[in-house]
């Protein structure tokens, strides 16, 4: 089944190496952290725990962006609406009663009248006066505020730049070989390629957070130029609108999918969870109804971080999105308008096509840097993808698409040869991957050159190929690669 996967993010509810096991078990194909919380020792011990549980989940991290937060708070801090509260930017305040944040630009960017909208809208302030080092406000509504708490500005007082705080995660997570990183309110695809220039060509992918007008009125550049998209829902409510969302989000979807990017739609997916062990109907319907409009991910936030039921929640998405995965909506009919638009595009067309004529079993998606199986998924074909490379990094960042399992094979990919497809073929039938009775379909690049991507569709029946090549009469043992942890 090609199911859309799910992201659940670590936190306290969750570091802890049962409770991981626990979460993959349930269905988590991808684990976040937000560096946004926690220092990063917490987040090292992190990623060492998803490592040692699940070498095979990539590790999607959050950077914190230049967001202004709450800074840690002894405790939280309750208002009641009409309450006048002061934000300072000091780091140390003397007077406990006032709320200190982080982001010292903060009482340049506001200005009186303006509307500070802090946990994901949970609570909002209105801006009555502004000093040199702090903002006096009016709670808007009763609320709470606890430690590093996202307070979103205007739209115009929002800025995306990387700061140097990002920098420094950044190099943690090349170092610590993260295979994502997100960043924060992607203004343009020159804010993606400035980020790719801290990243680096083998450094972690790159999915741009879709939360501002900004993002939303470049939003084909930034598709076309970062590795995926995720819609927060949080930010993109408090700087659009509330009811602008449900456009938005399908919107964001089909731009994503036009360039067979993946998708993730966050925030407060699955929220009551945090308290209870059952969802709401809203949210079920609010997740099968992401899915059908083609989300190839869905994440946890808080849910995971910090609820009460963070394994109950994974596994009711995983239900939700099960139940939804073989519609019509979602396997795409991709036929494209008329003209060429490269060989890949056309050679994906083709897989459709194929996949709905004959009763292929399989999809087997040979791929060096992955483009191959992310095209393949995008299209979401009702068969599950086996999508096979020799980079171990790149394996593992093939498990964030729709309905693929990274595989891999320690097999040189010769460009004056296409030994390497029955190779691979051979390898997965060895490890019971695929087996006799499969029907496959198997994309590759034939004979691998620079710049040159998927040419090669083939079809085999498995058991008529391992006759042809005389696997069962060779000694196995020897053939089989020893699967290296990735
Ligand atoms: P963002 O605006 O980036 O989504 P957020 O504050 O909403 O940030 P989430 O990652 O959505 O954060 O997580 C939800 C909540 O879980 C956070 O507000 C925080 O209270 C808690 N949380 C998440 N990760 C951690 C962590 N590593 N340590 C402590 N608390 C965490
Ligand atoms: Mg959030």
């Amino acid at each position: 089944m090609n199911q859309a996967k799910i992201i659940a993010t670590i936190g306290p509810s969750t570091r802890d190496a049962n409770l991981i096991a626990e979460l993959v078990a349930a269905g988590m194909a991808v684990a976040r952290l937000n560096a946004a919380h926690g220092n990063l020792q917490w987040h090292s011990e992190a990623i060492d725990l998803i490592r040692q549980v699940a070498s095979q989940v990539p590790i999607l991290l959050d950077l914190p962006g230049a967001k202004v937060r709450t800074r840690e708070l002894e405790h939280e801090r309750s208002f009641k609406a009409g309450d006048r509260v002061i934000f300072t930017t000091s780091e140390d305040p003397s007077d406990t009663q006032k709320v200190p944040v982080s982001g010292a630009a903060l009482h340049q960017n506001l200005a009186v009248g303006d509307v500070l909208s802090a946990d994901d809208g949970a609570i909002s302030f209105a801006v009555l006066e502004i000093g040199d080092e702090e903002v006096v406000c009016r709670a808007q509504c009763d609320g709470t505020l606890g430690s590093h708490k996202g307070i979103s500005l205007p739209p115009a007082a929002q800025t995306s730049l990387l700061t140097d705080r990002d920098r420094e995660i950044i190099e943690f997570a090349k170092h610590k070989g993260v295979d994502f990183v997100g960043v924060s309110f992607v203004s343009s695809a020159e804010h993606v390629e400035g980020v790719r220039a801290v990243t680096g060509k083998r450094g972690p992918r790159i999915i741009a957070k879709i939360e501002s007008q900004d993002g939303l009125d470049h939003l084909e550049e930034i598709a076309a130029s970062a590795d995926g998209l995720l819609v927060d829902r949080g930010d993109l409510a408090v700087q659009t609108s509330l009811e602008s969302l449900v456009m938005l989000q399908k919107h964001i979807l089909e731009v994503a999918r036009a360039v067979s990017k993946p998708v993730i739609i966050a925030t407060e997916m699955l929220h009551s969870m945090i308290e209870n062990p059952t969802p709401t109907k809203a949210e079920v319907s609010d997740i099968g109804n992401a899915v059908l409009d083609g989300a190839s991910a869905l994440m946890l936030s808080g849910e995971t971080a910090i609820g009460k039921f963070p394994v109950q929640a994974v596994s009711v998405m995983r239900r939700i999105a099960a139940a939804v995965a073989d519609h019509d909506q979602v396997n795409l009919d991709r036929q494209t308008e008329e003209g060429t638009r490269g060989i890949p595009p056309a050679m994906t067309e083709a897989v459709s096509l194929i996949t709905r004529r004959l009763p292929v079993t399989k999809i087997i998606a040979i791929t060096i840097g992955g483009y191959a199986a992310r095209m393949v998924a995008a299209s979401r074909p009702r068969q599950p993808i086996l999508a096979v490379s020799n980079d171990p990094a790149t394996v593992r960042s093939l498990n964030l698409l729709p309905g693929t399992e990274g595989v891999y094979v320690d097999a040189p990919f010769l460009r004056s040869s296409t030994d390497h497809i029955v190779q691979c073929l051979e390898i997965l039938w060895r490890r019971g991957k695929v087996v006799d009775e499969d029907l496959v379909l198997v994309t590759s690049l034939g004979y691998p050159r620079p710049g040159n991507r998927m040419n090669m569709i083939q079809t085999h029946v498995i058991a008529d190929l391992a006759e042809a090549l005389g696997w069962r009469q060779r000694d196995g043992a020897q053939e089989t690669p020893k699967a290296r942890p990735v």
